[in-house]
């Protein structure tokens, strides 16, 4: 198969303008790769990227909602025109607005909205996207899962959220399995607890070192494992 990958390639991340997304973009950018940073609200997304570039890395941007289909389709629009490609998809955007909450109270409204953001956005970016890379026979595609989607050590409390992310590695796996043979490689990883607005100023872990595990997904060689779930650059269990 006519596989190889591009002299420049073409990296998206979504919800990247602050937290773990944010630093996915400077390490990737740091490695050389052209990156877009994707935000749903623009003057955020624009200073954050104005941030990296400041710090002489090569960032581009565009807004995107991973909840609005039109917002995706203009994505879609933008890199075809632009680029005519994409090489790397981040699906890191995520909410937890059920934490502290218990299964028997959670709200099915809770439940449908952390399923938009945390699912259903990366299926829909996946949909559009990975025709793209399919044409050019090469992708990675890493979705930010969490050690709290994890069935073999699956707890009670934020279930929507906890749902959420079990789903995504179900997404990984069914994605994986279609993509089985090319070199379009699907992976889930967990950043460990990090210090974000999500994460809390008590999480152990910098956003150094919880970018560094999709960074490593992002930028695999021909070969490299697919379907997996990571953390720390090691398999754990799902
Ligand atoms: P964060 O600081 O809360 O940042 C989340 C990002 O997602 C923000 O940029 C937010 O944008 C964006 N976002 C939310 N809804 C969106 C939407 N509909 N469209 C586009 N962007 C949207 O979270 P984080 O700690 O960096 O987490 C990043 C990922 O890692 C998440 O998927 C999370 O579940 C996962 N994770 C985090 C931890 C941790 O300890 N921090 C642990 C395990 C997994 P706004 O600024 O507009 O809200």
């Amino acid at each position: 198969m006519d596989i190889k990958v591009p002299e420049q390639r073409i990296a998206l991340v979504t919800g990247a303008n602050r937290g773990i997304g944010l630093e996915i973009c400077r390490q990737l950018a740091q490695e050389a790769i052209h990156t877009i940073l994707t935000s749903r609200d623009q003057a955020k997304g624009q200073t954050a990227r104005q941030e990296l570039v400041e710090e002489g890395l090569d960032v581009g941007y565009h807004p995107l909602d991973v909840t609005e289909p039109e917002s995706v389709q203009h994505l879609v629009a933008h890199l075809q025109q632009k680029y005519g490609r994409l090489d790397i998809l981040v699906n890191n955007a995520g909410i937890a607005i059920d934490r502290g909450t218990g299964v028997l109270h959670t709200g099915l409204d809770t439940l449908r909205q952390t399923m938009e953001t945390n699912l259903y956005g990366p299926l829909r970016l996946c949909q559009a996207l990975v025709p793209l890379m399919k044409r050019q026979k090469y992708g990675r595609i890493v979705n930010l899962s969490s050690s709290m989607g994890q069935l073999s050590t699956m707890r009670s409390e934020a279930p929507s959220y906890r749902i959420s992310k079990t789903a995504l590695n179900a997404l990984t796996r069914i994605l994986a399995t279609y993509l089985e043979g090319t070199d379009i490689l699907v992976n889930s990883m967990c950043p460990g607890w990090v210090r974000t607005d999500m994460g809390g100023s008590n999480a152990p872990r910098s956003v150094k070192e919880g970018a560094d595990t999709a960074v490593w997904l992002a930028t695999l060689p021909e070969g490299g494992p697919t379907g997996g779930f990571f953390r720390d650059r090691k398999a754990i269990p799902w």
